[in-house]
């Protein structure tokens, strides 16, 4: 069927079998079975196979199968041989590690779930959207996103972003009433579509389709592919790799000329030159910089940071603001309220800590306006908080789960009231209300921010004096100063109505306030001095009273005067004033209270102009703009999914230490990052130059093609798929932010791989010299030796590539065993080569005595040398 919005809801609770208390478990197991899973088909992802197919289609191996037809073809069938077995060990090593990337992605995806609350055997309960099925009672509010096609029976002011269905980008207003005729998509006021998003109020409804039957499914079905995109510093690194390809290629044309005119036979040219030209092209700079950041992002997986775009990894290295929340990120978010204070100054203690009900309210019996108080913030709720099994279990915000908790440390039992209209909580109203019939009285109560609250009253107190704003300021601020964030309430009789808006709130009473007390995390403090250390710049955006956040902040030391504290007033003053001075004024602000959402985006802003790199913590539906914004949007796992969808990355624990081991991860793949360039271009340099200086000087070639691919096989592949799991080093946290601007290959890089790069070059060719112009080797045994030395050197300068700045002694290999394995197997598997008659036939080498070898190990040592003097240096001009 498909035109619930035209049955009454009665008959849409018959056709479905299901109630108003929900499905029961026996027909929701039978539903899910009969329907399966609420999910959409996901679009086609690569398997092992196209993998493969992708990398035999990559031109360097096509270049290499070339080569094979060719080799055959003039009958060398033992270099052809040789060069298969080279192609598939790349090309099955390529495989492996770009599908290990995609099952990394592939799990990344599976850990940003959408959870939808419904009612289900009469109790709610928060469930996986997957395992939603026809039937189910769905609760809706600000921030979640529609997992299902729902026809709705209860509406509170429920506005819905329509725009991912309809295209329509004003959130449309939703009611429960029943459409008698043809209606189209956009116009069925009492259905919200799955795709869609709640941008406020609430709603309850009953699913009506799931899966690929809703809406968005079928659109779904029709078009079903979308592109990964890439990271821009994929396609830079993409782009100079190829860079480097074509000067290599066009260095090799050239020797090939040269060789050409010395007379040399066209097939070793054409072998040699190819061969040549495949060793010293870092062509597997791309994949490892994937690899890098996979590792990066599934360390930062365990440290409670979900990554969804791979290049986010990269951006939070080179963070250098965070702005982060107050509520949750930098405190636990276990509010507790811990004393009331009344208009007539009299003050009550609370005793207790955490969601539950031991404590009591100190002096409570002699005061009946205590329990009125109370009473207005239990019924002025959304929360849930229930001993269940001998343990509290809660849910909803934490200050309503707070004000329940007070309820029952006052004894308050079952209420005799029957609820007529709620104004939900949004964090941008800064306030709730509810109204209530009690003794065929109706009455409105309403609780939030002093300042909100205020504005709704005309009297205050027991003895309902007129209202004092001044002095209601005062004992806000003697509260706030000591840490407490402050709840005002008020309330009063009035006018019997059916339902209520915003303007039927006026001439209440005000009642008191209640502080409670949010302690700071521990933990915090040490991450937030670890920021400073690494030059990032850490401030607090809130929506909470400026002493309040201020007095959290100095605990953190965060900020030290209240010069540094904003309120969202100087904020909008500042706004008016102009970009320059809006921008000056934000750069010396630590603190930014009674933030509104657009006030939050401003400074995101702001921030961007004076060229910092921002990240952004949000966790509300009216924070996405600033996250969108922001160059790292950060949601708190316990946000919306409107912010999770937003955002580049998930905080899972909702805590700010774990931004700070994200930026850690991040500076640590980019950092990983330039390793594996340093040791490629090294050894290509290193390559190219050693034939080049053997043509110049007129010694034969210096190695056939097979020993070049061979070379590329043992010096290569496994070391740099190692250098991408190298820990982060010490003083990483202590160095500043990196510029964007900066391209990886700068300066230092430049020097380090020409420096290295020249050496290894100039060694190799000088014993090259020696063997055939002093020694007079024979030139195959030179080769062997020469190989040999090649392999030695190359993989013993990886250890130089474990940092660029510290010593390599100083660095174990207990952080990264898998340096040593890529290290030692490749140098016994080039030994093994050589002294096996079989295989040294293949490899056109010979066996070594064990003193030369030795002599070969001790020769290779000199690049450790070079560039361990090489980085003293580095650290004397730093
Ligand atoms: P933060 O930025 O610290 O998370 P919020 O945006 O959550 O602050 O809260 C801002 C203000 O809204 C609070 O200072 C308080 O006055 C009010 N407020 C917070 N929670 C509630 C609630 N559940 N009911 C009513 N008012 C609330
Ligand atoms: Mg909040």
């Amino acid at each position: 069927m498909n035109e619930w919005y035209k049955e009454k809801i009665e008959d849409v609770f018959k056709n479905l079998k299901t109630n108003e208390n929900g499905l029961n478990e026996e027909s929701i197991n039978n539903r899910l079975k009969k329907y399966g899973y609420n999910e959409l088909p996901t679009t086609k992802k690569d398997n092992i196979l196209t993998i493969l197919v992708r990398e035999i289609k990559d031109p360097i191996v096509m270049i290499l199968i070339i080569t094979i037809l060719f080799s055959f073809l003039i009958g060398e069938v033992v270099d052809a041989c040789a060069i298969i077995f080279i192609v598939v060990v790349d090309i099955i090593m390529g495989t492996y590690q770009e599908w290990k990337a995609l099952k990394n992605a592939e799990a990344l995806s599976n850990m940003i779930k959408v959870k939808t609350r419904v009612i289900r055997d009469g109790k709610e309960q928060l469930i996986d959207s997957k395992y939603l099925v026809l039937g189910d009672i769905v609760l809706l509010e600000s921030g979640d996103k529609v997992s299902a096609d729902i026809r709705l029976f209860t509406c509170n002011n429920l506005q819905i972003d329509e725009s991912a269905l309809t295209g329509e980008s004003v959130p449309i207003l939703k009611n429960e009433k029943v459409l008698m005729k043809d209606t189209i998509l956009a116009e069925r006021t009492n259905m919200v579509y799955a795709g869609t998003s709640v941008v406020t109020g609430r709603g309850k409804g009953i699913v009506v389709s799931t899966k690929d039957h809703t809406e968005i499914g079928k659109i779904a079905n029709k078009v079903n592919e979308t592109v990964e995109e890439k990271s821009p510093l994929t396609i830079r690194m993409e782009k100079f790799s190829k860079q480097i390809s074509v000067l290599i290629l066009m260095i090799a044309f050239i020797i090939a000329f040269v060789l050409f005119l010395k007379g040399e036979d066209v097939k070793v040219i054409f072998l040699s030159v190819i061969a040549l030209s495949v060793s010293a092209m870092p062509e597997g700079l791309p994949l490892a910089l994937t690899m890098a950041l996979t590792i990066a992002s599934n360390r930062m997986l365990k440290k409670n940071v979900i990554v969804k775009k791979l290049n986010a990894v990269e951006s939070l290295g080179s963070c250098t603001v965070i702005a982060s929340d107050k509520t949750g990120t930098l405190t636990v978010n276990e509010q507790t309220a811990k004393k009331i204070l009344l208009p007539n100054d009299e003050s009550y203690r609370i005793e207790g800590v955490g969601y539950n009900d031991s404590g009591k309210v100190l002096d409570l019996e002699h005061n009946p306006i205590l329990y009125h108080l109370g009473k207005n913030g239990v019924l002025n709720n959304e929360a849930k908080l229930e001993k269940e099994n001998g343990k509290w279990v809660y849910f909803g915000d934490s200050i309503d789960i707070a004000f329940l908790s007070l309820g029952k440390k006052m004894k308050m039992e079952k209420l005799n009231v029957s609820i007529i209209d709620q104004i939900p909580y949004e964090s941008e109203n800064q306030f709730s209300a509810v109204f209530y019939e009690e003794d065929k009285k109706t009455y409105c109560a309403v609780k939030g921010s002093l300042e909100k609250i205020s504005s709704f009253c005309s009297t205050m107190g027991q003895d309902y004096t007129k209202i004092d704003l001044e002095k209601l300021k005062a004992q806000n601020e003697s509260l706030a100063q000591d840490g407490y964030r402050v709840i005002a309430l008020a309330s009063l009789e009035i006018e019997k109505k059916s339902s209520y808006k915003i303007e039927d709130i006026k001439n209440l009473n005000f009642d008191g306030m209640v502080g409670f007390i949010d302690p700071v995390r521990i933990e915090v403090k040490d991450s937030l001095k670890e920021a400073k250390d690494a030059g990032i710049k850490v401030v607090m955006i809130t929506g909470d009273h400026p002493l309040t956040a201020f007095s959290i902040a100095k605990e953190l030391g965060l900020a030290t005067s209240l010069e540094e504290v904003a309120t969202g007033n100087e904020i909008e003053e500042a706004l008016e004033k102009g970009e320059i001075y809006f921008d000056n004024f934000i750069a010396c602000k630590r603190v930014f209270s009674r933030v509104t959402p657009i006030q939050k985006l401003e400074i995101v802003n702001s921030y961007k102009r004076q060229k910092e790199f921002v990240a952004v913590t949000g966790d509300g539906v009216n924070d996405a703009p600033a996250l969108k914004t922001a160059n790292i949007g950060i949601a708190m796992g316990s946000g919306t999914d409107v912010a999770k969808e937003t955002a580049s990355m998930i905080i899972r624990d909702d805590n700010f230490k774990s931004i700070v081991s994200g930026i850690k991860e991040g500076r640590n793949a980019y950092s990983n990052i330039r390793k594996v360039s340093y040791m490629l271009l090294s050894c290509g340099l290193a390559e190219v130059l050693f034939f080049l200086l053997a043509i110049i000087f007129n010694l034969p070639l210096p190695l056939v093609a097979i020993q070049l691919l061979w070379l590329n096989v043992v010096t290569d592949g496994l070391q740099d798929f190692a250098l991408s799991f190298e820990k982060a080093e010490k003083g990483i946290m202590k160095e500043k932010p990196r510029s964007t601007k900066e391209s990886l290959f700068n300066k230092e890089l430049l020097l380090e791989v020409s420096i290295s790069g020249l050496v290894i070059g100039f060694l190799v060719f000088g014993l090259w010299y020696y063997l055939i112009n002093t020694l007079h080797f024979d030139v195959a045994v030179a080769r062997g030796y020469v190989m040999a030395l090649m392999v030695f050197i190359q993989n013993i300068h990886v250890l130089n590539c474990r940092s660029e700045k510290e010593s390599t002694f100083h660095i174990s290999f207990r952080s990264n065993p898998l340096i040593l394995v890529a290290i030692l197997s490749s140098i016994i598997l080039q030994i093994i080569i050589m002294e096996v008659d079989v295989l040294s036939k293949y490899l056109q080498t010979v066996s070594i005595p064990v003193v030369d070898m030795l002599w070969l190990l001790s020769i290779s040592c000199i690049i450790l040398i070079i560039m361990e003097i090489y980085k003293k240096r580095f650290k004397k001009t730093r």
